[in-house]
């Protein structure tokens, strides 16, 4: 009796942490960093913002830095000419869900919609395709994982999250993540608000430039996510 409670419990806490940890492959592969070399991967969740992602555009050009971003589909509707500015920037364009919402606890149903019609929005905005799937807080089940493999997604977490929605200011969110780099890793940041389309990211449009500096300057290059697809 002891022994098979323990078991179950032990279970759901592994139920619960491949739900949860963004990078757990319990559900089905999720990559969550690449290879440890001198290359880090860019990534920006949560937009278009009308403000905040123009910047990034311009900061990403004049280094001439890719990036990945992760919309969510009711944003690039709102921001449909934002959208396309990204897709024109040459970047990779990745579907975050519809409506941003936490999907550990939906059903197939609900996930299949999240799912299709953040890639029917996306693809309506940018002319692009997604094929990189990321979840909102990296919250996941079965049936996201059974849903992304059918739209033959690559699902991605991330290695360092420096929690730029807080917005602790520019300089702390620079000096969060030169403190956190490390190879191989794929930087999360923010260029929208998953609920709020009009949400202020400003300070991570200001702390980018300097991230850009100090990763080249620790002897890294920012490469494209899609050196790490599979599918
Ligand atoms: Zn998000």
């Amino acid at each position: 009796m002891i022994v098979g409670a323990l078991a179950l419990a032990a279970g759901g806490a592994a139920a619960l942490y491949g739900a949860l940890e963004q990078n757990n492959s319990l559900f089905g592969p999720v990559t969550g960093r690449g290879p440890r070399d001198r290359r880090l991967y860019l990534t920006f969740d949560d937009g278009p913002n009308g403000e905040t992602t123009p910047l990034i555009l311009e900061t990403l050009a004049r280094h001439e830095v890719p990036a990945t971003f992760f919309m969510v589909g009711a944003h690039a509707r709102r921001f449909p000419d934002v959208a396309r500015a990204v897709a024109a920037g040459g970047h990779s364009i990745g579907n975050h869900t519809e409506t941003h919402i936490k999907l550990h606890l939906r059903g197939p149903m609900r996930i299949a919609h999240e799912l299709s019609a953040g890639h029917a929005s996306i693809a309506a905005t940018t002319g692009i395709e997604p094929r990189v799937f990321r979840a909102p807080h990296g919250y996941r089940n079965p049936f996201v994982m059974r849903e992304a493999r059918r739209r033959n997604y690559d699902v991605f977490g991330w290695t360092l999250g420096v929690w730029d929605t807080d917005r602790p200011g520019a300089e702390t969110i620079r000096r969060r993540v030169r403190a956190g780099l490390q190879p191989g890793a794929i930087l999360l940041l923010h260029d929208g608000d998953g609920y709020d389309p009009e949400g202020d990211r400003l300070q991570t449009a200001e702390a980018l430039p300097g991230i850009i500096a100090d990763v080249r300057s620790a002897g890294y290059t920012l490469a494209p996510l899609s050196q790490l697809c599979v599918a």
